[in-house]
């Protein structure tokens, strides 16, 4: 159905690059089209920390303590790291450590970093520039759904397998600076009626009369770029979490620029489906996905966070290395980058380690 209205527009579309295997490779299992992927894949063809990472680490050696908290990162008067403060199975322990890579996510790693605030760091670690916390980008995640006299059955296979980057790679014809892709939406049975229920209320007759129209229901979905704002922070709360660690509070507001690219976003998306022939087109407006930002990369010390060896300017042996490095966000799924820039850190690190710098 995305090709269709694609074609009918005018716009290009291809099959969704996944991380997901089609075919058995070594003892993994390949896809088996059951479409579980965001719930957990059932049969490990699907990419991840877990199935992909893990296993090869644990095979170089590297030992993984699990079910652990780090409550703040040390240094000593020279400024460097020297390790962790994390808490395991009840007590806090301290892990001595050459370099630290931090590696929490867009809200975990400038809360830790923040957190690490001490007398000759005040204002947190690595924070020099002022900009750890602030620059965070949530994707825009709007969708069009309609009804199609044809079958879709939703729940077989992943859920988005035909994407158009068309709105990520034109200038023509935008109100709004960025991009956005759009790609299939499958949602499961039980997805579908938590979206009838918070996002149209319907409930009792009402759902279970929208629930029988399942199988025919056809949907698109962005992933919309945001603009970088330093308005767009996570900073410390007063709270204090279970560990007794002041909790992150997350300020965020879409600007007019984000705002136009949603309405365009929609208003194309709507015109795509009617192509196919869809009904009752209704629009879901207020959904986001991934996170980015909060740490950025850049090539000065004054205007980012770390360097392009994801290497903190402040303190050469604090690395920082996960999707808060992102300067900007793109209009496309993040996880596959944040990966290989987490490989290309690896490699720098094991360079400088073999050359004797670090
Ligand atoms: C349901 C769902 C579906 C998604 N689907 C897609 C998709 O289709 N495509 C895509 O590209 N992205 C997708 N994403 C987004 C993707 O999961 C993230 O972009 C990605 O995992 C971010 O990687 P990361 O390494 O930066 O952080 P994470 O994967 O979040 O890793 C951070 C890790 O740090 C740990 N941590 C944090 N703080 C501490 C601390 N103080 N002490 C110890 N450990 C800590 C966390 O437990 C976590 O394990 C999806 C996310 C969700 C939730
Ligand atoms: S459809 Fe998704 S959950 Fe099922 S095997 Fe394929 S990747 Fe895994």
């Amino acid at each position: 159905m995305l090709a269709e209205g694609a074609e009918a527009l005018g716009i290009g579309w291809t099959a969704t690059p996944l991380a997901t295997l089609s075919a058995p490779r070594g003892l993994a299992h390949p896809c088996v089209y059951r479409g579980m992927c965001v719930i957990g894949c059932s049969t490990n063809a699907k990419q991840s920390v877990l199935v992909t990472w893990l296993p090869r680490a644990l095979e170089a050696g590297a030992e993984i303590r699990d079910l652990a908290m780090v409550g703040s990162i040390e240094h000593d008067d020279r400024g460097l790291v020297t390790g962790v403060h994390y808490l395991r199975e009840g007590r806090w322990r301290f892990q001595k450590a050459r370099n630290v890579v931090v590696a929490g996510y867009s809200i975990e790693t400038p809360r830790l970093l923040l957190n690490s605030a001490s007398g000759k760091f005040p204002q947190g670690l690595a924070n020099s520039s002022g900009l750890v916390g602030k620059n965070l980008m949530v994707q825009s995640n709007q969708a069009v759904w309609g009804v199609s006299d044809r079958e879709i059955r939703s729940y077989k296979g992943p859920p988005s397998l035909a994407i158009t980057e068309h709105w990520n790679y034109t200038d023509t014809g935008k109100d709004f600076h960025g991009g956005y892709s759009y790609m299939s939406q499958g949602p499961l049975p039980i997805a579908w009626g938590t979206t009838q229920s918070s996002k149209r209320g319907l409930w009792g007759e009402a759902l279970l009369d929208e629930m029988e129209k399942y199988n025919h229901q056809v949907g698109l979905k962005i992933v919309g770029e945001s603009l970088p704002q330093e308005c767009n922070c996570v900073t410390l709360a007063d709270e204090l979490d279970q560990y007794g660690l002041p909790i992150p509070r997350v300020t965020y507001s879409f600007c007019d620029n984000d705002k136009r690219l949603i309405a365009h976003s929609l208003r194309f998306m709507r015109q795509a489906l009617q192509a196919t022939g869809a009904r009752d087109i209704w629009d879901e407006t207020d959904d986001t996905c991934h996170l980015n930002g909060t740490a950025r990369m850049g090539f000065d010390r004054k205007s980012s966070v770390v360097n392009a060896d994801c290497r903190s300017w402040d303190i050469p042996n604090l690395w920082i290395c996960d999707g808060s490095v992102f300067p900007t966000v793109g209009g496309v799924n993040p996880s596959l980058t944040i990966q290989a820039i987490a490989c290309r850190t690896a490699d720098r690190i094991k360079a400088m380690a073999q050359r004797g710098e670090l």
